[in-house]
């Protein structure tokens, strides 16, 4: 009898482990750190040094208890690591958005202050302009549970609250299964906002802690500010606001391309798949060789 006890706790011991470390993978593959169809893939040991750099935790390459505890926070969707460089941008300063459909929680006029005033935090330091429409606009918005049409389904309640697309796909998606509040403790819809509507622009994750590009959310800060890094970053791609007036401005740019004109899409269907010009990671070297006009990457 005793035997066949400790038989079964070494089982539930094994099965527990087993679970943690299943976990574990799947965490990483969601958020880019590990890669299983890539073809010089990493290992798990390697993918977890890597998250644990990425998150200013001790380096060990196991699973300990920060590590897990980091894991859990909830955070956005989008992956960390994208395995390339680079980044894609808008080629106009003037965008519009609209929202494809009502939060559950929120009232939909205060819905519409906080995304009118999460634009206003980016556009206050560059020459980006946001106007909303009732039509569909560059940026869409929406609140969603679990699957909804973009193959990156949400958990529900906790873990990720919600994901972003680069330019020039402009969709942005909260996580209907959050109970959302605005500008007070709980999961800030302003907060999270703001976050997104760095990846709209083309931001990716900071591992600076105190960003508003910092993947985790630690909750409620009020007189939330953009981090001297984000700013830095949001003006290399869109230039530095200056002065009120109507001005002349200092050209709109034509991108960092090299201008042989060659760039051009390899095949016909680009435009049905501009969701992924920049994630999943392993659709990312597939839609630079072969859309690269359209994904506007050059
Ligand atoms: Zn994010
Ligand atoms: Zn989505």
């Amino acid at each position: 009898m005793m035997l066949k006890v400790f038989a079964l706790e070494c089982l539930l011991v094994v099965v527990v482990i087993c679970k943690a470390d299943i976990d574990a993978e799947d965490f990483l593959t969601s958020f880019g750190y590990l890669n299983r169809n890539a073809f010089n893939r990493v290992s798990v040991t390697d993918a977890i040094k890597d998250y644990q750099s990425f998150n200013n935790l001790q380096v060990t390459g196991v699973v300990d208890e920060n590590t897990k505890a980091e894991m859990a926070k909830p955070r956005c969707g989008n992956p960390d690591r994208h395995g390339y460089n680079g980044y894609s941008k808008w080629t106009k300063t003037t965008l519009t958005y609209s929202f494809r459909n009502k939060c559950e929680d929120l009232s939909d006029v205060a819905v519409r202050q906080t995304i009118r005033e999460a634009f206003k935090m980016w556009s206050d330091v560059t020459h980006l302009a946001f106007t909303e429409t009732s039509g569909k606009g560059d940026i869409t918005i929406g609140f969603h549970h679990n699957s909804h049409g973009d193959n990156s389904p949400f958990d529900g309640p906790g873990r990720v609250l919600a994901h972003a697309y680069f330019p020039p796909e402009g969709r942005l998606c909260f996580d209907e299964g959050e109970r959302w509040v605005i500008k007070t403790t709980g999961t800030d819809l302003f907060e999270i906002a703001v976050h997104e509507i760095g990846h709209i622009l083309g931001l990716e994750h900071s591992n600076i802690q105190g960003t508003i590009m910092y993947p985790s959310y630690s909750g409620y800060r009020p007189n939330l500010q953009l981090h001297q890094d984000d700013r830095r970053r949001i003006q290399q791609m869109y230039g530095v606001k200056t002065g009120t007036g109507t001005g002349t401005g200092t050209g709109t740019g034509t991108g960092t391309g090299t201008g042989t004109g060659s760039c051009s899409d390899k095949v016909t269907d680009c435009s049905k798949n501009l969701a992924y010009c920049r994630s999943p990671p392993q659709w990312h070297d597939y839609m630079k060789a072969s859309c690269a006009k359209s994904c506007r990457f050059c």
